[in-house]
């Protein structure tokens, strides 16, 4: 099989005949070319997709040492058949691929460091290096990195006999034997590497570095290329842009905008739950004290309502005091007393109301599945035998 991506990157059509074909897994057809400009998964670079005569290329992988184009039918063995790749798919590929070279280039020759990871996903490119970086550094990186885009330098490849290839020093991830591929930025990059590249760093156009994690030891680096970091930025400057009318700020001060509305969100917290606890002292005093069975129904949240339970039986309002506020189709409650079990009555009560719950002697809280009629007619009941 012809590999007519290792001459060039830039095949985008071509003719080939079908030298084998038979049905895979999943309703798909495992297609085999005597040439192909399709390049399979491989060093980190995903697989092109296109079109094979009136089949879709769906997935292509390196199989046996064959080139494996996975259709959505079937083609007839020895047909002639003309292919034509995904070409923004493959151009993205092409500029991202390229754009690693570069950035590994550019670090390893400032820090030595050896790129043992890459990957190239649907969001992002991500590669790890064996060492660490402080952000400091990887800002000028990514300048760095740029500037040799600027310079529009060669991206060559070339197949050097096996006397060059010892002469050569160049980056590669494991032993290499046969005819090792080498791609070459002068000056910026030597590496051996089977993927597809852009003729001249300019094409890449633009790589903006997106963050970086500290990794096993050393750093995993995500980044975008070309057409896609241009996309990337304009889609967060729409973002910004956004915020800013939302939040009624110049665009280069969002953050501060930000900074201030959580501050007065938390001023604004703190006032309410101070409301709410003066409302809530106000309510609990309006009750006259009394040693019998108190229940409450009130509209508030969990920590209030615990805190309104708390008050009204230590302020001597009820001996034993249910406080209920609806949730859903049913009550949130919580019981409190200071001189008999809460346990033991949570669990009557859970039984007669479809509740759930439990706590401390001190106070118990759930859920009852019932109306405010059944619930205090429950209550009045058990809460009496429990004062008998
Ligand atoms: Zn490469």
């Amino acid at each position: 099989m012809e590999r007519l991506y290792d001459q060039s990157s830039y095949e985008k059509e071509f003719t080939a005949s079908v030298t084998g074909c038979r049905e895979g897994k999943g309703g798909r057809w495992e297609v085999t070319l005597d040439r192909t400009a399709f390049f399979p998964e491989g060093g980190g670079q995903p697989y092109d997709t296109g079109i094979l005569g009136e089949a879709r290329v769906l997935e292509v992988h390196e199989k046996e040492g064959d080139v494996v184009h996975y259709t959505d039918r079937p083609l007839t063995v020895g047909e002639k058949v003309t292919g034509r790749i995904d070409w923004e798919r493959r151009f993205d590929n092409m500029q991202g691929h390229s754009g690693e070279h570069i950035i590994t280039g550019c670090i390893h020759n400032r820090f030595g460091y050896d790129n043992v990871g890459f990957h190239m996903g649907k969001e992002e490119i991500t590669i790890d290096f064996n060492g660490v970086i402080s952000p400091e550094d990887l800002d000028e990186i990514e300048l760095e990195a740029n500037q040799v885009i600027y310079r529009d330098l060669p991206i060559q490849v070339i197949v050097p006999s096996p006397e060059e290839l010892s002469q050569m020093e160049y980056r590669s991830k494991k032993e290499l034997t046969g005819d090792v591929r080498i791609a070459v930025i002068p000056g910026v990059d030597v590496c051996a590497c089977c993927g597809t590249h852009v003729a001249s760093t300019g094409e890449v156009g633009l790589i903006k570095v997106l963050g970086m994690i500290h990794y096993k030891g050393g750093v995993r680096i995500s980044l975008l290329c070309g057409r896609r970091a241009l996309l990337y930025v304009r889609n967060r400057q729409n973002q910004v842009a956004e915020l800013s009318v939302l939040l009624a700020a110049k665009q280069d001060e969002v953050c501060a905008a930000v900074v201030r509305l959580k501050e007065e969100k938390e001023r604004l917290e703190m006032e309410l739950s101070r409301l709410r606890q003066a409302e809530a002292e106000a309510k609990a005093g309006a009750f006259p004290a009394q040693g019998g069975a108190l229940a409450v129904f009130e509209e508030m949240e969990p920590v209030q309502l615990r805190k309104y339970c708390t008050m009204l039986y230590e302020g001597g309002k009820g001996e034993i005091v249910l406080a209920c506020a609806r949730k859903g189709d049913g009550y949130l409650y919580v019981l409190g007393s200071a001189s008999h079990d809460m346990r033991a009555l949570s669990k009557k009560l859970n039984a007669c109301l479809n509740g759930k719950g439990g706590g401390s002697s001190l106070m118990a809280q759930g859920t009852f599945l019932a109306d405010e009629g059944e619930i205090k007619r429950a209550f009045a009941q058990c809460a009496g035998e429990e004062l008998e």
